[in-house]
């Protein structure tokens, strides 16, 4: 890692901190490992290969990132998972694991971390293209009405990081929804109450009309895609420019980054590059048409333009 370069313009465009990392030579499975964590998880592991060079690339520049998780979660095998960690390197959730015969502590990372967040993404976009097209028929069996007292609740199964009504109507789940009963292999499966009458601080009920099963699929994948980007964002001031830029600190802070992209209708929040020529500094645009970063850099360019003539 230390025979890293990056121009001053690389760090002034904010792609040190976008930048995420990756062994060159790719990973290994082991099983021979159990975590220090959670004794539950057997495994098995996924392992830099020894001695491996690290590099570091432009997560964020990889516009296949979303998609190829997506595709992932519908059949997230040991062998594919690994191709995609040597193509875009660890999730960035490492757990500390042992020898089972003692020995060093390392890092690895969970198989069943692959699986769960690849399907889960891969079912949430699902859910958000049904959304898009208004087919409430395919939503409304995840999406559980009540009405004394009036509260809405979710309640989703995959299988193979598709939606299947039929797995979630057959799901058992507790009062709490804790416990969801038996699921097959490869099955995903998630959900909780959204909003009661007896429980609703944010007034969300009032937004929702009773028996839709759209808006309130709307709502939880909001919920959930803003709850797995928590602690996945950092703040950065860049050196020397002192701009301030958020950027993810994981791999996985990238994916997720990427599918709350996904799921604004004119992707406000994503950076665009100053069309200014003498600034070309990465921005977040306040409107949809803005394609300066300041009104200095629009006065700039439109005097040069003038200049010109
Ligand atoms: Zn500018």
């Amino acid at each position: 890692m230390s025979q890293e370069h990056f121009a001053q313009s690389d760090i002034e465009e904010g792609l040190l901190a976008g930048l995420w990392r990756r062994p060159v030579d790719g990973f290994v499975w082991s099983r021979d490992y159990k975590s220090l964590s959670d004794p539950r998880d057997s495994g098995p592991w996924l392992i830099p290969i020894e001695k491996s060079g690290w590099e570091r690339y432009p997560v964020l520049q990889h516009r296949a990132l979303l998609d190829d998780f997506i595709s992932l979660g519908k059949n997230p095998t040991a062998r594919r998972v690994r191709a995609r960690a040597k193509r875009y390197g660890p999730l960035g959730v490492w757990v500390q694991i042992e020898p089972h015969g003692g020995g060093d502590v390392v890092l690895g990372e969970s198989l069943h971390e692959w699986q769960w967040h690849s399907r889960a993404v891969a079912t949430w976009s699902q859910l958000f293209e049904w959304l898009e097209r208004g087919d409430a028929t395919s939503l409304s069996p995840f999406v559980r009405w009540q009405q004394r007292p009036v509260g809405v609740g979710i309640r989703i199964a995959s299988l193979n990081g598709r939606p299947d009504g039929n797995l979630a109507t057959r799901v058992h789940v507790s009062s709490d929804y804790t416990s969801f009963g038996a699921m097959p292999q490869g099955a995903f499966w998630d959900g909780g109450m959204l909003a009661s009458e007896e429980y609703d601080p944010e007034r969300i009920l009032t937004e929702l009309r009773y028996r839709d099963s759209i808006e309130p699929i709307r709502l939880y994948l909001h919920m959930r895609v803003n709850q797995a980007l928590r602690e996945r964002i950092t703040r950065t001031i860049l050196y020397p420019s002192r701009e301030i830029r958020y950027f993810p600190v994981s791999l996985l802070g990238a994916i997720y980054v990427r599918l709350q992209d996904h799921l604004t209708p004119d992707s406000r929040l994503a950076e665009r590059r100053c069309h200014y020529s003498g600034c070309r500094n990465l921005f977040i645009p306040r409107r949809r048409d803005q394609i300066y970063c300041s009104r200095p850099c629009r006065q700039a360019a439109s005097y040069h333009k003038e200049a010109r003539k």
